[in-house]
């Protein structure tokens, strides 16, 4: 067996544990390490350039399940909306927006996860914590008709620091509870999406339910 094999399959025991689910983060790796996978009957891979996620589902197996999990510019939503089987990273109210509004175009209802917030770093994007109650509580239902709100999806900060991660991944799944108990037309809970390569363990801990796991299947970028 080869080492991604290997990888694979020691990564799937640890997330049988708690049912969670995988997705292989293969942005900027060549289509045949997707096939390395997909061949070992793995169907849900992650991107985060639309241009490369679309030259990728071009080429490879119509019965994979693209996750993308980057920035998305508005103006690009359009090109990935018709085949994209979830969006990890929504990060404003104008986005959501202009995804439900391409989605009704394609005939179709898009899941999305909400990025929250909870890094320390400025940079990172996402909802701040205090605009989520905007959001699931009296959202424009006209406006969402073409999206369904799956779950949150959040980063932690890039620190050795476990003890910081840990409290990061408790807030999120803390806000995950609460709005999971709410559902909206335009909301229905089922994921949460935390957890990398370095913090994926810490993650499952806390609540996760998706890891989103690159280097450790795909090897350094
Ligand atoms: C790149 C990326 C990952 C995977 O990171 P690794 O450290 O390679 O596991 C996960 N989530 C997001 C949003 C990413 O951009």
């Amino acid at each position: 067996m080869d080492i991604q094999a290997s990888v694979f399959n020691d990564i799937k025991t640890i997330l049988d544990k708690t049912k969670a689910r995988l997705v292989a983060v293969s942005k900027t790796k060549p289509t045949a390490d997707i096939m390395g996978l997909y061949d070992l009957g793995h169907r849900d891979f992650g991107e985060n350039y639309v241009q490369e996620l679309l030259e990728k589902s071009k080429a490879l197996p119509k019965d994979i399940r693209w996750h993308y999990i980057g920035h998305l510019q508005g103006n690009k939503a359009k090109m990935i909306v018709p085949f994209v089987f979830l969006i990890h990273g929504v990060d404003s109210m104008k986005l959501l927006v202009e995804i439900s509004k391409q989605a009704l175009k394609a005939e179709r209802k898009v899941d999305c996860l909400i990025q929250v917030h909870i890094a320390k770093e400025e940079t990172k994007f996402g909802f701040d914590v205090e605009a989520l109650d905007g959001l699931f509580g009296d959202a424009d239902a006209n406006l969402l008709k073409g999206v369904k709100i799956k779950g949150l999806m959040g980063m932690a900060t890039a620190t050795d620091d476990r003890q910081l991660i840990r409290n990061e991944f408790k807030q999120l799944k803390k806000l995950y509870d609460r709005y999971a108990r709410y559902p909206t037309p335009w909301s229905d809970f089922n994921t949460l999406s935390m957890g990398m390569s370095s913090d994926y363990d810490i993650a499952l801990e806390e609540g996760s339910n998706l890891v989103r796991i690159g280097s450790l299947l795909f090897g350094n970028r």
